[in-house]
């Protein structure tokens, strides 16, 4: 890799959507998950960036836009996607590094990123990758894991856990599994150019116990107006946040959709089975539907 960008999570030929999603107890999870993108989502939309899609558990939810672009450093995850959304031009599925978006400036007018941002080692960074392709207007729907949660503080209190979730600095707790303060994130999003216009806490009920011995759909009840106390403080383990680009930026009116990853000419010459960069050589391949900007072959 090239320009130094930093550790990618690669979930390359993982079940991660079979084991964590499927049969892994996550279904409170999922729909609270469901209930604050509602909440959070325009009701229309032209284009929009699913940052880190995964198996595609998200994108049937982004019912507004016209066309999605599913991006995941993990070719196998894409091709998990396509089988579970199947053919269609609505979707455009693309392998790529975060850090390094093959994209033209201003393109989309949405971006997600959802349970990501966890896995970032240097999330400003990521961050300012979703502000660049972002049109005026742009929305950007972000969930991050929050350090400051209860559990967190109440074993911080309890002396059985070192860091404290009180300071702004984002915790590795696994590697390359971080957790953010609240304020650290909004910061970040505020100096970049974002204002923030509505913030969710989720999955407030996350605990083993209480998922065996109270009905999902209960949970979920709860889960849903508990939510809007986000407004006020953010003490759920994961945050849903909604950002609007502020910046007098005019849209990206020209035909250019894609750019070359490694010098930035948004000039690719399409040779069927891969794009050409005229500038720097690079060779980004497109097979089976997907298109591969990680490394030029
Ligand atoms: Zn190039």
């Amino acid at each position: 890799m090239t320009n130094n960008t930093p550790p990618v999570c690669n979930y390359e030929g993982s079940d991660y959507q079979t084991s964590f999603w499927d049969q892994g107890g996550r279904q409170y999870e999922d729909r609270s998950e469901a209930i604050a993108l509602k909440r959070l989502l325009p009701k229309s939309g032209r284009l929009m960036l699913e940052l880190g899609a995964g198996a595609g558990r998200n994108t049937p939810r982004y019912t507004g836009y016209e066309r999605i672009v599913l991006l995941d450093y993990s070719r196998t995850q894409l091709e998990q996607a396509q089988q579970r959304l199947g053919a269609s031009d609505k979707y455009i599925y693309v392998a790529a590094d975060v850090y390094r978006l093959p994209f033209v400036d201003h393109l989309f007018d949405g971006a997600t990123m959802i349970r990501v941002l966890h896995h970032m080692s240097d999330a400003p960074k990521a961050l300012g990758q979703v502000k660049q392709v972002l049109g005026p207007g742009g929305t950007f729907v972000l969930e991050f894991a929050n350090k400051l949660n209860i559990k967190a503080i109440l074993r911080y209190w309890l002396g059985r856990q070192k860091w404290s979730p009180f300071t702004l600095e984002p915790v590795e707790f696994v590697e390359l599994n971080f957790d953010f303060h609240p304020k650290a994130i909004f910061g970040w999003l505020k100096d970049l150019g974002f204002n923030i216009e509505k913030v969710l806490t989720v999955s407030h009920f996350r605990m083993g116990l209480l998922k065996r011995i109270v009905p999902t759909s209960i949970l979920v009840f709860f889960d849903s107006i508990f939510q809007w106390t986000g407004a006020w403080f953010q003490l759920a383990p994961s945050v849903f946040v909604r950002a609007v680009t502020r910046d007098a930026i005019s849209r990206n009116d020209n035909s250019f959709f894609f750019k070359c990853p490694e010098c930035g000419n948004a000039n690719l010459v399409d040779k069927i089975n891969y794009l050409e960069c005229p500038n720097c050589k690079s060779k980004w391949e497109f097979k089976d539907g997907i298109y591969d900007f990680r490394k030029s072959i």
